[in-house]
């Protein structure tokens, strides 16, 4: 009798859970559902338009779909049209993937304003997320705020402060760049209430702050330490140090002409967002660094700016019946309770690359594996029963093939394709 697993979330961490069970458990099949139409999480919705050779990385997970033993069940919601006791009672083990690209709170007064924005929204929203298509972000003053000093700060300043023509070689949808380049944006700013040192920027990203076609960036040298001071393994002390030497590469430029500025500013702690209905300014408060924490100082300053756009950390939201932790799925090692188990950002919280999935997944498949004696649930036949009862459209892999194909044939602009942004469009194309 053949295993069957369900893994629910089709973004990296639940396509390594599922590599990682073919590898483990032979003769298994997996269903792997989705809520979107197109798999693989992140990799479509998250990474940059910019850096679309990043998304080659979802080649690799593809060639799982191409498997008999692999189905996709992509626009099904675990929560909406099939719940958690079903798949308990039909899968021998579940494996919940789903993520944890939520926004959270500043918990600042101001937060309610029309023009505050989490990363999640705002990256949804140029990269064609569904759930973001009708954001319509107010980006109509010369200031935007970007709040946090990690990579996600780094990919929104980018996509706001490149050209048309330096998005080329991207992704980015249509009814996002056509708003970008409208608006009439001076500076942007990216506050972290810590240093440079720090800060979660890899020095590939930050590099490509150094040149952009009308943008200067701009780094306070009084900021930079001259050396990285503290405790760090030797890898992470290497990456800081690369880091510090490109801040001082930006702070030692003589200031381009450009139209557009990126300022990076460390030590500022965001207190109140500031305007009447509508952001005006954000107010920030100086901070000094003791022991890796940021301490305020009481010296406040405010900025002028029309959008602020927080990118400070995400947090899960599970399915009715799976218990939370903070801002993850609650669970040891990866095992939340009888034949449900957890990966990736569900399971780890939101940090770590594409890659950092793969080993986690691993492990979790290998306590799963472990712990369930005996396969024999019926699998994927009831499933489908329920979701043709319910009349959910799911989108299995060739379907999804198809969309994508007319979404690379109805690129713009040189882009490598033009995503649909609603998901009646994606079953337009089926149906
Ligand atoms: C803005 C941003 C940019 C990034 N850029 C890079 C980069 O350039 N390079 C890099 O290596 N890493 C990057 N990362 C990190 C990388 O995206 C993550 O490490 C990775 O996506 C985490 O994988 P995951 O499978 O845990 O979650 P996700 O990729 O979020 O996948 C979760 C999946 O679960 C689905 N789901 C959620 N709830 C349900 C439900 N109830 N029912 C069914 N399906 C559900 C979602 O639709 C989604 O497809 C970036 C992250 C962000 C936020």
């Amino acid at each position: 009798m053949s295993a069957n697993f369900a893994i629910v979330g089709s973004g990296p961490s639940g396509m390594y859970a599922a590599g990682a069970l073919l590898d483990m458990v032979p003769d298994c099949r997996i269903d792997v559902i989705d809520r979107m139409p197109a798999p693989f999480g992140l990799i479509r919705f998250g990474v940059a338009p910019d850096h679309y050779k990043m998304k080659n990385t979802a080649r690799q997970f593809a060639r799982t779909f191409e498997l008999d033993a692999v189905r996709y069940l992509g626009n099904v919601e675990i929560g909406r049209d099939l719940s958690m006791i079903e798949l308990r009672q039909n899968y021998d083990a579940v494996v919940l993937a789903i993520g944890s690209y939520n926004d959270a709170n500043l918990g600042i007064p101001g937060e309610d304003l029309a023009g505050v924005y989490g990363a999640c929204e705002f990256v949804g929203w140029y990269n064609a997320h569904p759930d973001y298509r009708d954001l319509d972000p107010c980006l109509d003053g010369p200031g935007v705020a970007i709040i946090g000093i990690g990579n996600v700060a780094l990919d929104v300043s980018r996509v706001l402060v490149k050209t048309r023509a330096e998005m080329t070689d991207s992704d980015i949808c249509a009814h996002a760049m056509d708003a970008i380049e409208a608006a009439p944006l001076k500076d942007v700013h990216i506050f972290g209430r810590r240093g440079p040192v720090e800060a979660g920027f890899t020095p590939k990203e930050l590099a490509e702050m150094i040149d952009f076609e009308q943008c200067a960036s701009i780094v306070d040298a009084a900021q930079l330490p001259a050396a990285v001071e503290g405790e760090f393994e030797g890898r992470i002390k290497g990456v800081k140090e690369k880091n510090l030497a490109i801040l001082k590469e930006i702070a030692g430029q003589d200031m381009p002409d450009k139209p557009v500025r990126a300022h990076v500013q460390f030590y500022a702690s965001p207190v109140e967002i500031l305007g009447d209905g509508k952001v005006d300014a954000i107010r920030l408060e100086r901070t000094e660094v003791i022991d890796g924490r940021a301490v305020a100082t009481g010296e406040t300053f405010d900025v002028a700016c029309s959008t602020v756009i927080t990118a400070i950390g995400y947090y899960s939201d599970p399915p009715e019946g799976v218990p939370l932790d903070r801002n993850v799925i609650d669970n040891k090692d990866g095992r939340v309770e009888d034949n449900v188990y957890v990966v990736g950002w569900s399971k780890r919280g939101p940090s770590g690359t594409i890659p950092t999935n793969g080993p986690d997944s691993k492990a979790v498949v290998e306590l799963l594996v472990e712990d369930i004696a005996e396969f024999g649930k019926p699998g994927g036949d009831v499933i489908d029963g329920l979701l043709k009862e319910r009349n959910v459209r799911v989108v299995n892999y060739d379907d999804f093939k198809t969309i994508n194909e007319a979404e690379v044939a109805n690129a713009i602009d040189g882009h490598h394709q033009e995503k649909f942004t609603r998901i009646a469009e994606m079953l337009a194309v089926l149906d």
